[in-house]
């Protein structure tokens, strides 16, 4: 028997002419109705088996054609398919005059079965005519755009399904592909030289190029090493080609985005019969992460080391100090006014009180000093000092800030972080010498598991961020590792301590935060403190004092020696709308006084100066105007400044550093009070 089979699908067509050709037929195939129907003219078939849905023309299309056609028509037909719209497929399949509607899959035996009993129906009824087909035109239409409109939804819903199932493999495969952090490469070596390198896929994914492009390029892979550690990895290839070393190597890379990234390199050799090396294989892994982790660890670890020595050193120190300038006080005292000799001693006293200003900013570092820590809102803080740090800096830098919306309740001493904000402010300042603009932030910040992990620091909870962030010249990776350390400056000798942000440092240890840093050379720094935050609400939080309002149309003489405090003081003062005239030593005050004294309302005084110590500067201005009024300042502690008669008198005295509330607060009571003492 000779059989058509009409099927798009050339497996489903193949499974069924297997089965047929078994079974003796002879088989014709056509992948569409159309070229079915020209098959069924020419080839003469005994039988055609059709698809119900094809292209060009389908099976029902199909059918209707072949019962139109006089010489065709008496063929018996039968529809082997899957259904797409219930018995409505087969109703009008058998409408249109179809011998059997066979719904696929079949079983091959069934298949055979059901045929067989088609043809023999056929063979004793000649011709087959359609019998109840559907009467209207109209009729059929929709029976068949029915059957056509829920083969399409099936294929739309297929589709859709692929398009996820596609989506979310392409979503794993990028995971995958994010967190792949090794990959494998292969030297082939002969007479110890490298003849060809293939790369492992997990290239891409480490160093942002792909296998091809490295067989492409033999020089990009040396291209991509980070100059500063070639010759370290040359030397480990030579090794290695050598059959010598086969020791990792960590050394940083360039990756295609421009990033630098770490990576080790663990080469393992292959070997030949005889011994002789023929290739090696290398374990690339991107060790990034380790190492950014590794260097915090280190720089924390040295930072706990050099702050204990450092606060262990200034506590001894400070005891020296001490036994210096009481001796000293004692010499200076017992010394006529015009023995030569007296010169010396006050020099010998001017450099102790740096050395003590120095040793305060040792112990502030190694976390020794004594903290008053109350409630307060970080918000306030900042609001409280912004125009004294608006004062810190020159006319040409822009000082922004941007405060959070909301209250920042942390555990602070207020003063402290004043200090903190001053010693950031300077060094922005400074970092700026052609202007620039200057943003002082608050804002909540949580730290997670993600954060923590990041950072390579903190423990999780809510904190203050308090960012000081400049547009100065930024600092290189080298400096930016050591800017914390103790006496660690770029600044030309007389300009910097390196004490700034070593005290900064220690305040934001002694306030259990965190202070990192950000920098890009040529475009600026932020420095960046995390503090935590307490459950107290702002109202339970104690009000920071605000700064004492302006109290104008008075004038003070500040004699200091340090620059930096004479500058500090000026800036607070004049902020609070009081005159300023400046002493850089005893001698200097007293010819101020003599030459402004009819509108000097208080000396600010530096008990240790050089030619003429604050004390005796006071003496002789006492002289010309007995109802001065007077606070000294001094950085030793109290018992060593009694010799220097200061306290026995009962003047008023403040102990370095002063912070700026508290001296504006004793300044305002002293004018205030009237009396001379
Ligand atoms: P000092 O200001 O006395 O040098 P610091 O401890 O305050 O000491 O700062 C140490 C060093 O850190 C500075 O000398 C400078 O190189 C660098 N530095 C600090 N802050 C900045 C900044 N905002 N921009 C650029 N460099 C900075
Ligand atoms: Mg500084």
């Amino acid at each position: 028997m000779k059989v058509l089979i009409v099927d798009d699908n050339a497996k489903d067509r193949k499974l069924l002419r297997l089965c047929l050709e078994k079974r003796g037929c002879q088989v014709l195939e056509a992948a569409d109705g159309e070229a079915g129907l020209e098959m069924a003219g020419s080839g003469g078939p005994e039988l055609i088996i059709s698809d119900a849905m094809m292209p060009k023309l389908d099976g029902f299309n199909f059918l209707r054609k072949i019962k139109r056609a006089p010489q065709l028509q008496t063929i018996p037909f039968v529809f082997y398919s899957a259904v797409y719209c219930g018995s409505k497929d087969e109703e009008l399949g058998l409408a249109l005059g179809a011998d059997a509607f066979l719904i696929k899959p079949t079983e091959p035996e069934e298949l055979w079965q059901k045929l067989s009993e088609v043809v023999e129906r056929n063979g004793r009824n000649v011709c087959q005519l359609p019998s109840g087909l559907p009467a209207e035109e109209e009729e059929y239409l929709k029976r068949y755009t029915d059957i056509v409109t829920s083969k399409l939804e099936e294929k739309v819903a297929e589709l859709e399904k692929a398009r996820q199932e596609l989506e979310r493999s392409e979503q794993r495969y990028s995971r995958l592909l994010g967190s792949v952090t090794d990959y494998i490469y292969t030297v082939q070596v002969k007479n110890g030289r490298p003849v060809s390198t293939s790369h492992g896929p997990g290239c891409l994914a480490v160093t942002g190029y792909t296998p091809e492009e490295y067989s492409d390029d033999p020089g990009l892979w040396y291209r991509m090493v980070s100059e500063a550690d070639r010759e370290a990895v040359e030397r480990q290839t030579a090794l290695v080609l050598s059959g010598e070393d086969f020791t990792p190597v960590e050394h940083r890379i360039i990756h295609k985005d421009g990033r630098i990234r770490w990576i080790r390199n663990t080469p393992v050799p292959r070997y030949d019969a005889k011994g002789k090396l023929t290739a090696y294989d290398g374990l690339v892994s991107d060790i990034t992460d380790l190492k950014k982790l590794e260097e915090k660890l280190r720089h924390a670890q040295k930072m706990e080391a050099v702050g204990q020595l450092a606060g262990g050193i200034a506590h001894d120190f400070n005891n020296i100090l001490t036994a210096v300038i009481g001796y000293g006080s004692l010499l200076e005292m017992h010394m006529k006014g015009d023995d030569p000799l007296r010169h010396n001693v006050e020099q010998i006293l001017a450099a102790a009180e740096r050395a003590a200003t120095l040793t305060q900013g040792l112990l502030v570092f190694g976390r020794k000093q004594i903290l008053n820590p109350k409630p307060v809102n970080l918000n306030d803080i900042v609001r409280s000092v912004e125009k004294l740090l608006a004062r810190l800096i020159t006319e040409d830098i822009e000082m922004k800030s941007r405060l959070a919306g909301t209250d920042l309740v942390i555990m602070a001493d207020a003063g402290q972080i004043d200090q903190v904000l001053i010693n950031l402010v300077t060094n922005a300042r400074d970092a700026m010498p052609d202007g620039g603009v200057l943003t002082i932030e608050t804002e909540p910040a949580k730290m997670d598991h993600e954060f923590i992990k990041t950072h390579g620091y903190g423990i999780p909870g809510n904190f203050a961020l308090l960012s000081v962030t400049d547009t100065g010249v930024g600092l290189d990776e080298q400096t930016r590792l050591r800017v914390f350390e103790p006496f660690f400056t770029t600044k030309e000798v007389g300009k910097g301590t390196g004490l700034g942000l070593s005290i900064v440092y220690g305040i934001v240890k002694q306030h259990n935060g965190y202070i990192s840093v950000y920098s890009e050379q040529g475009k600026g720094t932020a420095f960046k403190i995390y503090l935590p935050q307490i459950r107290a609400s702002v109202l339970e939080a104690e009000a920071v004092a605000p700064l004492p309002a302006r109290d104008g149309h008075r004038t003070i003489l500040v004699a200091d020696d340090d620059t930096e405090v004479r500058n500090i003081t000026r800036a607070l003062l004049e902020e609070y709308g009081y005159e300023v005239v400046e002493a850089a030593d005893g001698d200097e005050a007293v010819a101020m006084f003599n030459k402004h004294r009819d509108r000097i309302d208080l000396l600010l005084l530096d008990v240790v100066m050089p030619r003429k110590n604050g004390k005796e500067a006071y003496d002789e201005i006492i002289k010309l105007n007995p109802d001065i009024k007077a606070l000294f300042f001094s950085g030793y502690t109290a018992d060593v400044i009694k010799r220097k008669g200061v306290e026995e008198e009962g003047l008023n005295l403040l102990t370095k550093p002063v912070a700026p509330r508290q001296l504006l607060n004793k300044v305002r009571e002293i004018l205030k009070k009237g009396a001379r003492k």
